[in-house]
């Protein structure tokens, strides 16, 4: 396989987690008794332009399915993420009637709604029927298809280049990167500003986030790697922040290479860190899947001997993230008999491949389980407030990631 981006042969492989169903085919009760497709999970490096990617196997369309199930606005957190969001990009940039704001990835209109609550005009782009209809219920225009350079191009010609592209947590989840990132710059007005959010590969080495690796989420991008992507689509980086949104992510802001908006010293600031740590050496990526293994065998280990000890462990959060975990650790419902989900579109399913079913929170006050395993640790202090009440029982709290914690 060449990189997605550079083209560059691929030879380093950062990890290798066997093979999964995709993360996000939750399984109904009547799909039990049919095979479920498996593919290979393994994650190489390019030691050209640095752009970490799965291996080729299946397209995107057979990934994000009709029924896709996840609806951004489950997360109070990621809500209040996305209500700061706005606020901040309206003071700054003065947007206002007159405006328009086009969302990649907009989900189910989480964020958009904030913009059209302020008279600015929006446009989201989002493939998946079932969220975007939830978004056209809230007075938002949805383009249902994925986001490339032709459709792109049918925007500008017919007058709706943006003031502001945002994609937030889309970026990482493209297949090809240099066609979405060519649709960016003729999406954009002369002197518009692109906001894209991903998780931060430096973060992820670092934290041993070996569970956000999964099919869907094709790039692990660094500003590294991000900046030589936008060069080559004719746009530039003018400024970066970083934020603790899953795990360690950030936030690049983007404007046309013609642009001649001053660059911000943190661009230089985070290029320089990522230099330092090494993401320009393959020493840096060899060593990771030992870091996953032992965290894999550590969870299996603390399963094992709750079993054994008679003391019942739940999971909560029917996470992609999850999935990745138990799916490579080879966790079934005999170590992990159920996980709790506050999602109604997830509840009566199953996980992916593991088949351990998802059920309401309600389990967990009718059982009093010992143990909370918290699949999205990124959530943890928000689950931890939700759940206090498991301290009536000395119930406690478990993440796997970055070491197996127990509080
Ligand atoms: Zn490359």
């Amino acid at each position: 396989m060449n990189c997605r981006h550079c083209k560059a042969p691929l030879r380093l492989t950062f990890i290798d987690l066997g093979t999964c169903p995709p993360s996000n085919a939750y399984l109904k009760a009547c799909d039990l008794n049919a095979p479920e497709i498996r593919y290979p999970l393994r994650v190489l490096v390019c030691e050209q332009c640095w752009l970490v990617q799965t291996q080729d196997y299946t397209r995107s369309e057979e990934l994000f399915t009709q029924d896709y199930a996840y609806f951004s606005s489950t997360s109070p957190s990621w809500v209040a993420h996305a209500a700061r969001y706005t606020e901040n990009m309206i003071q700054r940039f003065q947007y206002g009637p007159g405006s328009l704001v086009i969302e990649l990835g907009s989900n189910d209109g989480y964020l958009l709604k904030h913009f059209l609550d302020r008279g600015i005009e929006c446009l989201g782009v989002e493939p998946t029927a079932s969220t975007a209809d939830a978004a056209e219920r809230l007075g938002i225009s949805v383009l249902r298809d994925f986001f490339s350079e032709s459709l792109a191009l049918k925007l500008a010609v017919s007058g709706r280049q943006a003031d502001l592209i945002i994609g937030n947590n889309v970026y990482a989840h493209v297949p090809d990167i240099n066609d979405f990132t060519k649709g960016l710059k003729q999406a954009l007005k002369p002197k518009g500003i692109i906001t894209l959010e991903f998780p931060h590969l430096l973060r992820l080495i670092q934290g041993a986030q070996f569970d956000t690796i999964y099919h869907e989420h094709y790039s692990y991008l660094s500003l590294t790697s991000v900046i030589q992507i936008f060069q080559a689509a004719g746009l530039r980086v003018w400024d970066v922040s970083e934020l603790s949104t899953h795990g360690g992510s950030l936030r690049i802001y983007g404007c046309h290479a013609e642009d001649d908006r001053p660059e911000s010293p943190t661009v230089n600031e985070v290029l320089s860190e990522e230099c330092r740590f090494g993401l320009r050496r393959s020493e840096t990526y060899q060593g990771f899947q030992a870091h996953a293994d032992r965290i894999k065998d550590d969870l299996l280990v603390f399963l094992i001997e709750q079993k054994r000890a008679g003391k019942q462990v739940v999971g909560y959060g029917a996470a992609a993230k999850g999935n990745t975990l138990i799916n490579y650790a080879g966790v079934r419902a005999d170590l992990l008999p159920c996980v709790c989900d506050a999602a109604v579109s997830k509840q009566g399913k199953y996980l992916p491949g593991s088949r351990i079913p998802i059920v309401t929170e309600a389990i967990i006050r009718k059982k009093k389980p010992s143990f909370i395993l918290i699949l999205p640790w990124n959530l943890r202090n928000e689950i931890m407030d939700q759940l206090e009440y498991i301290k009536a029982w000395d119930g406690q709290f478990v993440t796997a990631i970055p070491q197996l914690d127990v509080v």
